[in-house]
């Protein structure tokens, strides 16, 4: 087995975004990723033998250490012995980033909300087909859905069905809650499919504050039904709900409080936290430290949820913060 830089999606990944296919959707480090499968891919043919070609020529640089700029700096990048196999997809993640049904004060798409909601996006379904007819693709890996609320994709339901019927052994979706999904139901029932619902409030004003939209009372409904799903199912955790400290929007013990509130009465064992990412990149960009109340709440937030017996995931910015101020 060789020893080289590389990484799991390089090797046997690719991320189905909007207008185009690459490698992976990790772009916010030094080297910015972005290494094109297809750009301006509007569902023509693109054969695995291509994306697997492409792949191989990649890897064949990463043995001569000749790594590709726009991996620089990548935490996914590592030195390790990789085997020489046969190629194999196990890392496939969805972006489509069109048809949201929620409008987050933090999204990108909120700069212009129509545009992105009319753009086009084009089937992968086929692909998808083609790479278990073909048996390229190996469990052991992990399918992620999230850019964009992903049960408005039009062939959502269909993919995860096949999915889960033909072998994969891991499905997370990332999903505003508010409309819901068969398939993300069967998968929890299944115990192969996670789904993270965001949720970023504790009370009706302060969800219509961050999401645009009135649906407090059907994400809770539809997070119930979803606990629903994974019950009597051993002690694995399938459901979990999201919580995206905005200051000056959300960031009150009160809206905490109700949040997991909610959480545990919906009969949820798992909550993630994050900081909005903009503030976070303001904040380290102009080198100002985080605010003292802000610290306070990130711990107020680790205590309560052991208090509640609740498990805390950390994303990002609020790991960062939680590592920096030893608060775990
Ligand atoms: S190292 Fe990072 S940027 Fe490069 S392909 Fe892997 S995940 Fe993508
Ligand atoms: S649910 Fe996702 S895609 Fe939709 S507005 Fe919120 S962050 Fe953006």
């Amino acid at each position: 087995m060789q020893e080289y830089k590389s990484c799991h999606w390089l090797q046997h990944g690719l991320s189905f975004e909007n207008d185009h296919i690459e490698m992976c959707c990790l772009c916010c480090h030094k080297g910015g990723g972005h290494l094109y499968i297809k750009e301006n891919y509007n569902g023509s043919d693109v054969s695995w033998d291509d994306i697997l070609n492409l792949k191989e020529k990649f890897i064949k640089e990463n043995k001569e250490g000749k790594t590709d700029p726009r991996c620089e700096g990548c935490f996914n990048l590592v030195y390790r012995g990789w085997a020489d196999e046969e190629p194999y997809i196990n890392y496939i993640h969805f972006n489509h980033w069109t048809h949201c049904n929620s409008d987050c004060i933090y999204c990108y798409t909120k700069w212009d909300k129509q545009a992105y909601n009319s753009r086009p996006h084009y089937q992968a379904f086929p692909m998808i087909k083609e790479l278990f007819k073909r048996k390229l693709f190996r469990p052991g890996g992990e399918v992620t859905f999230a850019g964009g609320e992903p049960t408005m994709l039009n062939e959502f339901e269909d993919i995860v069905n096949f999915l889960l019927k033909n072998g994969a052994d891991r499905i997370t979706v990332h999903s505003s809650g508010i409309k819901y999904s068969r398939a993300i139901e069967r998968g929890i029932k299944d115990k192969i499919l996670s789904v993270c619902l965001s949720a970023d409030s504790g009370t009706r004003d302060t969800y219509k504050a961050v999401k645009g939209v009135d649906k407090f009372d059907k994400f809770w409904e539809n997070a119930k039904k979803y606990s629903k799903a994974q019950k009597n199912i051993d002690n694995k955790i399938y459901v979990e709900t999201k919580f995206i400290l905005i200051p000056q929007i959300n960031t009150t013990k009160v809206e905490i409080d109700k949040w997991l509130e909610h959480t545990v009465e919906a009969g949820i064992k798992s909550v993630v936290v994050d900081i909005e990412n903009e503030y976070c990149k303001k904040l380290r960009t102009y080198n100002i430290a985080r605010p003292q109340y802000l610290v306070e709440l990130c711990n107020y937030i680790i205590q309560r949820a052991k208090e509640l017996d609740l498990r805390i995931v950390d994303y990002n910015n609020f790991s960062y913060l939680v590592s920096d101020y030893n608060l775990l």
